[in-house]
C-alpha cells in the first residue's frame, strides 16, 4: 500500500515513511491509494478480541511492516494500561449503544491510536535505516497531549513537546498534562486558542529553514495529532469492533446496517469510520456531532466551509476548532482523489477563510448541539443510570435531534469519546444545577464517583497533589522558538 498527498505531491511513500513524516512535503495529508477492502465476515469477527481484530485492520494499511512488527506494536498497545478487560465496551442504555473508548491511560479516545503510535515510529524509523532523533510536535485541544506524552514518556530516541491553548483546557487535562513525567517531554501553554496552537504547530512544520537546522542536529520533525496516518488507521479498529459486540450480543443481525454518531472536531474519529464503512463494514449513516463551534454542521448543511466566526470556548472544550484538518481527506475521497482541487481549497481556506464543496453521498449527516442540550442530555441520560462525559453528551443530544427528523429504526452507537472524570464540574453541574468551580480535582472525583457508581480511574488518583513540572507558557507567535 502506498500513500500519497491529497495536494498534489506525486511521491508515492510506504506506511512507514508516512507515519516518520506526519504531513506531505507540499503541507497535504497523507492518504492510501486505495482504501482496502475487509477480508473477513462479520459472522468471523464476531468474537474477536481487540487485538486480533486490531491486527486484521492494520495488515491492510500498513503493509511494509511484518506480521510480527504488527503483532509487537498490537500487543504493546492493547496489553495493559486499559481498565476495562474488552479494552472498549459496549454499553446499552435507554435503547442505544455507547462504545466507550475512554479506558485506556489518559481516559479519552485519543488512547486507542497514541498507545500505539509509538511503537508504529520505533519500528518504522529502524525499517528506514533512520537514526536521526525524533521531535514529535503534537497541538491539543486537551486530551491529544496528555495521550501522546503518556505514549511517548521515556521512548527512546523521540522526544515530544505538547502546545496547548491556556484557558482553552479542563483544569483536569491541564494538570495531567503539566504533571506529565519522562526526561523526554515538554509541555507548553499558548496564549490563543486551539486554531491558533495547531496552525503554529503547522508553521513549524513547513518551515524549511528550521528543519534543514535541526536536520544538521541529528533531529527530525514527526507529528502526533491526527493528520498523521499512524493515528487514523488504529482508529478504524473499534468501528468493527463495536459492529462485532453487537452481532455477538445477538442486538443486530447479520449484516444489518447501523448508524454510528461521533463527536466531532478535527474530524479524525468520524474519518475513520468512514474508512471502515468503504472497507465493507455494514454502516448506513455516520452522524457528525458538534458543539456551539459548528462550522462542520453549517458546511453540511450549506457546501459551504467558513470558519470566519466567533471561536466558542465551550464544555466539550477537545471539540472547540474551526479548522477540522482531517475534512481534507474526506473532500480527497469525495472529489475522486482530485488533488488539484483539493490543493485549491485549501489556499481558498487560507487566503479568505472559506470555501465551497458538495458533499452529496457521503452519507454523513450532521447535527449540533449547544450548551443547554449538552447539559440537558447528561441530566436526562443520569436518570437512566448512566453518567456521559460532555462531549458524548453533544452526540447524544445531535442524536435525539437527528432523530426528530429521521426515525428509521436503525440502530445507533454512540461513540463516547471521554470519562466523565475528565469533566466532573460540567458534568455534575448538569446533573444537579449547582456550581462546582471552587471544587478540586480530587473532591471532583469523590462526587462523580458517588453520582455514578463508577470507581475512580487509577490513571487520576492523587492528580492534585502531583507535582507541576511544565510551567511554560508562550505567546502564539513564540512556539517556533520553543521548539528550537
Ligand atoms: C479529540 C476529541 C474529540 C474530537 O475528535 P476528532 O477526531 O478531533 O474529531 C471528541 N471528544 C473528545 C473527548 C476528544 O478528546
Amino acid at each position: 500500500m502506498k500513500y500519497f498527498s491529497t495536494r498534489g505531491d506525486k511521491t508515492a511513500v510506504s506506511a512507514s515513511e508516512a507515519i516518520i513524516r506526519g504531513i506531505a512535503p507540499d503541507g497535504g495529508l497523507y492518504v492510501p491509494e486505495e482504501i482496502p477492502q475487509f477480508g473477513l465476515t462479520m459472522a468471523e469477527i464476531a468474537g474477536m478480541d481487540y487485538q486480533s481484530l486490531a491486527y486484521e485492520v492494520l495488515k491492510l494499511y500498513l503493509t511494509d511492516f511484518t506480521k510480527d512488527e504488527l503483532l509487537y506494536c498490537v500487543k504493546n498497545a492493547y496489553g495493559n494500561g486499559f481498565d476495562d478487560e474488552k479494552l472498549a465496551p459496549v454499553i446499552e442504555k435507554n435503547g442505544v449503544y455507547f462504545l466507550e473508548l475512554f479506558h485506556g491511560r489518559t481516559l479519552a479516545f485519543k488512547d486507542m491510536a497514541l498507545s500505539i503510535l509509538p511503537h508504529f515510529l520505533t519500528v518504522a524509523l529502524k525499517k528506514q535505516g533512520i537514526d536521526k532523533e525524533l521531535l514529535i510536535l503534537t497541538a491539543t485541544s486537551g486530551d491529544t497531549g496528555k495521550a501522546a506524552l503518556a505514549g511517548f514518556a521515556d521512548v527512546p530516541g523521540m522526544r515530544i513537546v505538547v502546545f496547548y491553548p491556556v484557558g482553552g483546557v479542563s483544569e483536569v487535562q491541564r494538570l495531567q498534562m503539566v504533571t506529565q513525567e519522562g526526561g523526554n517531554t515538554c509541555v507548553v501553554g499558548v496564549r490563543g486558542n486551539f486554531d491558533d496552537t495547531q496552525n503554529g504547530v503547522k508553521q513549524i512544520f513547513a518551515d524549511s529553514a528550521l528543519i534543514a537546522e535541526l536536520a544538521e542536529k541529528g533531529v527530525q520533525l514527526s507529528s502526533a495529532n491526527s493528520i498523521n496516518i499512524g493515528r487514523l488507521v488504529p482508529q478504524i479498529v473499534y468501528y468493527f469492533y463495536a459492529y462485532a459486540q453487537l452481532l455477538k450480543n445477538g442486538a443486530i443481525k447479520d449484516g444489518e446496517k447501523i448508524n454510528f454518531v461521533v463527536p466531532t472536531g478535527n474530524f479524525g474519529n468520524i474519518l475513520a469510520g468512514y474508512y471502515a464503512k468503504k472497507m465493507g463494514l455494514p454502516v448506513d449513516r455516520l452522524i457528525c456531532a458538534s458543539n456551539s463551534n459548528k462550522v462542520l454542521y453549517d458546511f453540511f448543511k450549506t457546501e459551504k466551509y467558513d470558519k470566519k466566526r466567533e471561536f466558542i470556548l465551550t464544555v466539550s472544550p477537545s471539540m472547540d476548532i474551526l479548522i477540522s484538518s482531517n475534512l481534507e481527506r474526506l473532500l480527497y475521497d469525495l472529489s475522486g482523489k482530485d488533488s488539484e482541487k483539493i490543493a485549491g481549497l485549501m489556499e481558498k481556506l487560507n487566503a479568505d477563510g472559506s470555501y465551497e464543496f458538495n458533499t452529496d453521498g457521503s452519507g454523513i449527516f450532521a447535527e449540533f448541539a449547544d450548551e443547554n442540550e449538552t447539559f440537558a442530555a447528561i441530566k436526562k441520560i443520569h436518570g437512566h443510570g448512566y453518567v456521559m462525559d460532555t462531549h458524548t453528551a453533544v452526540a447524544y443530544a445531535a442524536y435525539e435531534k437527528y432523530l426528530a427528523q429521521n426515525s428509521d429504526g436503525t440502530k445507533a452507537v454512540i461513540v463516547s469519546t471521554a470519562s466523565p472524570y475528565k469533566f466532573g464540574a460540567d458534568v455534575l453541574k448538569a446533573i444537579t444545577s449547582q456550581d462546582y468551580s471552587d471544587f478540586t480535582p480530587a473532591q471532583l472525583f469523590a462526587e462523580i464517583n458517588k453520582t455514578s457508581g463508577v470507581e475512580i480511574p487509577e490513571a487520576i488518583v492523587g492528580l492534585d497533589e502531583k507535582e507541576v513540572l511544565h510551567k511554560a507558557v508562550c505567546d502564539k507567535n513564540e512556539m517556533r522558538k520553543f521548539a528550537k
